[in-house]
């Protein structure tokens, strides 16, 4: 049996929320109740989306959340030459291609792109490069979600490994950088479900490993907006610690006792990783509990 190793890879385009601290905590949770590593990954693809202060922010409350990793922080930021390797063999094999479509001109497509460069042969100078999915359906067993399939033909189209502005995708990068990492267990939001069956085909493409999934479902306000990118909640406050993850707690489907809220961030935890029960989580949104003030 491989040992087990999660991660969790937030990207510094925001602060954490609780939305965040729901799935940092399951992450966290899921690897400390098998004894297994739990490694941070920073995923700085992307400089101009960044928010000032978020890295380090990140990191700040996941020390004042008590959800302390193991090792050294890997950057995606340092790992372009390794991002780039792959992308050249993609190329030459003819499994990636690149595409000089403007936005514009992929208006209407719905976001699955058409398949207009192809065969263009198109230089990779300034271009989007983006790799060739295969007309069939790819599906895994998530530990809460359940069987979950994608025609990825028809429900992703080929996707962008390469942006055209030079910076690489998310779908390429967190695919290899989990392989690298040897993660053997992802745990995140349910936001991403529908990456999965892209990231499985370019772990087939790469002969990588496939990790186990449990994708934890997104919190919700009370009037049905998740929190997160657009409908933003508060960044997390150091003196919430405790009752903040004992709330997490609950919406994972994990019943802390009431007593337990003014405990130690310790305490917390510690009862978190002995009654840790990743069956119990709830595959549906968990409106957050009346009479508790609004996240
Ligand atoms: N960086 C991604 C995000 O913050 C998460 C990547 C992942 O967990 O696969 O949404
Ligand atoms: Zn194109």
């Amino acid at each position: 049996m491989t040992a087990y190793i999660g991660r969790f890879a937030p990207t510094p385009s925001g602060f954490l929320h609780f939305g965040s601290l729901v799935a940092a905590l399951a992450s966290w949770l899921d690897a400390r109740a098998a004894s297994g590593r739990w490694l941070v990954r920073m995923e700085d693809l992307d400089p101009p989306r960044e928010v000032a202060g978020a890295q380090a922010g990140i990191l700040q409350a996941l020390e004042n959340y008590g959800l302390h990793w193991d090792g050294e922080i890997a950057y995606q930021s340092a790992r372009h030459a390794a991002y780039e390797a792959v992308i050249q063999r993609l190329f030459q094999q003819g499994l990636a291609y690149a595409c000089t479509c403007s936005r514009k001109q992929l208006e209407g497509s719905n976001g699955i792109y058409p398949g207009t460069c192809r065969n263009a042969g198109h230089s990779p100078e300034n271009a989007a490069i983006r790799v060739r999915v295969p007309e069939l359906a790819y599906h895994f067993l998530d530990r809460v979600q359940g069987r979950f399939e994608q025609h990825l033909g028809r429900e992703a189209g080929d996707f962008v490994i390469r942006r055209r502005d030079g910076f690489y995708a998310y779908q390429l990068a967190v695919v290899l950088d989990d392989a690298w990492q040897g993660v053997t267990n992802i745990v995140r939001g349910a936001d991403l479900l529908d990456s999965t069956p892209r990231q499985l085909y370019l772990q087939e493409l790469l002969g990588l490993a496939q990790p186990r999934y449990l994708h934890v479902p997104l919190i919700t306000q009370p009037d049905g907006h998740k929190l997160g990118k657009r409908y933003r909640s508060p960044p997390l406050q150091a003196e919430q610690a405790a009752p903040l993850l004992w709330r997490a707690l609950r919406a994972l489907g994990q019943i802390a006792p009431d007593d337990l809220r003014a405990a130690s961030v310790d305490d917390v935890l510690a009862w978190g990783v002995a009654h840790w029960d990743a069956g119990s989580i709830p595959r549906v949104p968990v409106l957050p509990e009346a009479g508790l003030p609004t996240l």
